[in-house]
């Protein structure tokens, strides 16, 4: 039974009458709005007891759950140093931005680990952890898990996926060799973390440690639930930040490590004399902790790379370095093509000297393409700007295919055999929704990411709600909602979406023109009400109204970035290389390896393919949700800023969770407190010797039906009542 408040009057329905009228999301915040109006001053000032606040251990018990009642929990959950709390099905993280070491030592997970109901416990991290690590034996049948983590930059996924690995290796360290070695397997899947930071993370104005890729770990368990391997997936490296660092932001992590810990023999081989300045390593007078390249070897050495390959490795990268100080100067009229600016030539030098490539045709294929001309190869000038964009794509595709070796490297020194694993628990930490003053094509990818994530999230919370409400007794005709699928469908949807025009674009070789995308982008595209356009912006843009908000997107650039091109003469360079790693990352006998000019597979298109990889994982597992929250924006201690965290709810889905929640019952009262409240209305007094017997939940609930008949008579003579089995709870929705 519920009472269901509309904008005239109280009327008390079943649940089923009520889903009819109660669908969408539009309708719920209207019905959110009048029931408060309703039962101002009344229902709501009784539900919410301000100084209890920081007791409410799951959000969804809040009541009535609003943004504001949420954001006042969290608050004084925060003030009270709770950090974790449950929204239903997910986990709300708050980061504290302070070390504190005994929420997470090993007795703690210990404790989580061997208590029979951890769901019991305040709510944590492990409680999810364990919750999962339970499941992935699955009564009936074994289940994989994914655990889902998520949240704006330095909200803290990174920090607690790494917990989530340290618990993991801690409660089910199976002691196992890995093959060869006597290193234990818990210690490789461990080190495998700062090993991929150094290389994939950066300073950031968000975050001292921001990561530049996504990652979905999988961690490999054997039939009696022990660690036995894991392997990794990364996405969407932003390679860019090697060759390019936005004002007070700096290059990874790998390269400040090396210029600060090298040792004199090293910084000998590495030409990376200590007052040397490179133009690619801003702020190299920072501190950070992540500056440690002692950490990193000791990672490497763990996971099987040798000395040699270390070697190899860090030559590559102190080459870029070095090219990263190779300046172009403009043509002269004589000579038509670019040359080195004077004391670049030293720099030039030195980067063939690492990269182990012969200098001279670095040189010239910095200045100077090859275009066909019928049968023949003719050779044409860059200019300036051409020139500073090779230097630049040869960085970035160096990069990004020693990330990726490093990568493959890590996956072959973790993963198990198959025969060895049954089942996986799947950690996900992939950039949250952003939207800045300038997007472009990797805010596209990355909004885009999440809003798969959201309709997974959303699929899966309808069910999970709807399982509860069965659970309850309650007769439940489901809840449609409006999801987020038309926005998918201009991005991504087939005929045409943002995604095919950019490719076809980028199939049709031309100089792009944003003007003129744009045009068509209106022609193709005006049909969905998720895209629009400001009128008064001179930039040719447009927007995509996301489900966390709208965001402009910056068409300059964005069909040049989504072909990626690298000129197929310098890889020819590097596949001359005598530095075997390198030579390798580029060998034409390895198709992985080589970075074909032929076929043109475009970013958009890779980045769906293995985005729809991860997303059919992902359904074929049973998923967790944890939102990290970042309560400031300067990663200050113990600081709550509401409008901080109000926007972060809203980009991150709860606050969406919460509308579903209100189109549904986002009231619900223990039959025991709404007597004590209302039962003065059928003179019924619990805590008289005449009231009734507060244990018996049918006594109970025959008194919440007195009160609600006389409230119904009163109100609205024409309802009717239709109790529901098993509740011990008024709903009001
Ligand atoms: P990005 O998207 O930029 O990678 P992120 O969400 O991964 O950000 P983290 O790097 O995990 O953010 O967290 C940022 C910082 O916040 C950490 O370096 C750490 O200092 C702090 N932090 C996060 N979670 C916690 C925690 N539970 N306890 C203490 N400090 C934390
Ligand atoms: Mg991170």
């Amino acid at each position: 039974m519920f009472i269901d408040v509309d904008s005239r009057d109280v009327t008390i329905h079943s649940a089923h009458d009520a889903m009819r009228v109660n669908g969408l999301k539009g309708k719920a915040q209207t019905r959110r709005k009048s029931l408060n109006d309703s039962l101002e001053g009344d229902i709501r000032d009784f539900l919410i007891n301000e100084s209890e606040l920081h007791t409410y251990d799951d959000l969804t018990k809040v009541n009535p759950v609003t943004p504001t009642t949420v954001l006042k929990c969290l608050q004084a959950r925060y003030s009270a140093k709770v950090f974790y709390t449950h929204a239903g099905c997910t986990l709300v993280a708050l980061n504290p931005f302070q070390p504190i070491p005994h929420l997470y030592s090993l007795d703690v997970m210990r404790e989580y680990h061997s208590a029979s109901q951890p769901q019991d416990f305040k709510p944590h991290i492990f409680i999810v952890a364990e919750e999962a690590y339970r499941n992935v034996q699955g009564q009936v049948e074994p289940t994989n898990q994914s655990l889902v983590v998520s949240g704006e930059s330095g909200a803290g996924k990174t920090w607690t996926s790494r917990c989530l690995m340290k618990y993991y290796a801690t409660v089910a360290a199976s002691s196992q060799k890995c093959q060869h070695t006597v290193e234990k397997i818990e210690r490789r899947v461990l080190d495998s973390n700062p090993l991929m930071e150094a290389f994939g993370n950066a300073c950031t104005l968000r975050n001292n440690n921001s990561s530049r890729f996504g990652k979905y770990i999988q961690l490999q368990l054997n039939s009696s639930q022990l660690l036995v391997g894991a392997s990794v997936q990364t996405y969407l490296l932003e390679k860019t930040r090697v060759a390019f660092q936005a004002p007070n932001e700096r290059n990874f992590h790998i390269f400040y490590q090396m210029m600060k810990g090298a040792k004199e023999k090293q910084r000998l081989d590495w030409m990376l004399p200590l007052d040397q300045a490179f133009a690619w390593l801003p702020h190299a007078d920072k501190n950070l902790e992540e500056d440690c390249l002692q950490e990193t070897v000791v990672a490497m050495v763990n996971l099987g790379i040798d000395e040699e390959k270390r070697a190899q490795i860090f030559k590559i990268l102190a080459g870029l370095l070095q090219l990263g100080n190779v300046d172009f100067s403009p043509a002269s009229e004589e000579s038509q093509s670019c040359d080195l600016e004077e004391n670049s030539k030293g720099f030039l030098q030195k980067t063939a000297v690492l990269l182990q490539v012969p200098v001279e045709e670095l040189q010239t294929y910095l200045v100077v393409r090859t275009l066909r001309a019928g049968k023949q190869n003719v050779l044409k000038p860059c200019s300036q700007t051409e020139c500073t964009i090779r230097r630049d794509c040869l960085a970035k595709v160096i990069y990004a295919q020693l990330f990726e070796w490093l990568v493959t490297f890590i996956n072959n020194s973790m993963c198990a055999d198959r025969s060895m694993w049954c089942n996986f628990i799947g950690l996900l930490d992939v950039y949250g929704f952003e939207c800045f003053l300038l997007n472009n094509l990797e805010q596209l990818c990355i909004n885009y990411a999440n809003e798969k994530l959201q309709q997974h999230f959303v699929a899966h919370y309808l069910k999970a709600q709807q399982e509860e409400y069965v659970s309850e007794g309650l007769q439940w005709s489901f809840i449609r909602y409006q999801d987020n699928q038309a926005c998918l469908d201009l991005i991504e949807g087939s005929p045409t979406s943002i995604f095919s025009l950019l490719n076809e674009e980028c199939r049709l070789n031309r100089t792009s023109d944003a003007k003129q995308f744009r045009v068509r982008l209106e022609k193709e595209l005006s049909g969905n009400a998720n895209i629009s356009w400001d009128k008064f912006s001179k930039e040719p843009h447009f927007t995509v109204a996301h489900y966390a908000g709208k965001v402009s997107y910056r068409i300059e650039g964005m069909m040049e970035k989504n072909k990626d091109p690298v000129p197929p003469e310098l890889i020819h360079v590097l596949q001359k290389s005598q530095n075997a790693l390198l030579h390798g990352l580029f060998d034409e006998s390895d198709s992985g390896g080589s970075r074909g000019h032929n076929k043109v597979v475009t970013v958009v298109s890779k980045f769906k393919n293995s985005l729809e990889s991860l997303m059919k994982i992902l359904y074929s597992t049973t998923p967790h949700y944890t939102r990290c929250i970042k309560p400031n924006p300067d990663c200050r201690p113990l600081t709550f800023q509401k409008e901080e965290v109000i926007t972060q709810l809203e980009a991150c889905g709860i606050v969406e969770t919460i509308n579903i929640s209100a189109a549904g019952f986002p009231i619900r009262i223990p039959y025991g407190s709404f007597l004590q409240r209302y039962g003065l209305i059928t003179n019924t007094l619990l805590n008289r010797d005449d009231g009734p017997e507060m244990s018996d939940p049918s006594v109970l609930r025959s008194a919440v039906e007195d009160v609600l008949n006389v409230v119904l008579k009163r109100h609205a003579p024409s309802s009717t009542l239709s109790p529901d089995d098993n509740n011990n709870m008024v709903h009001c929705g």
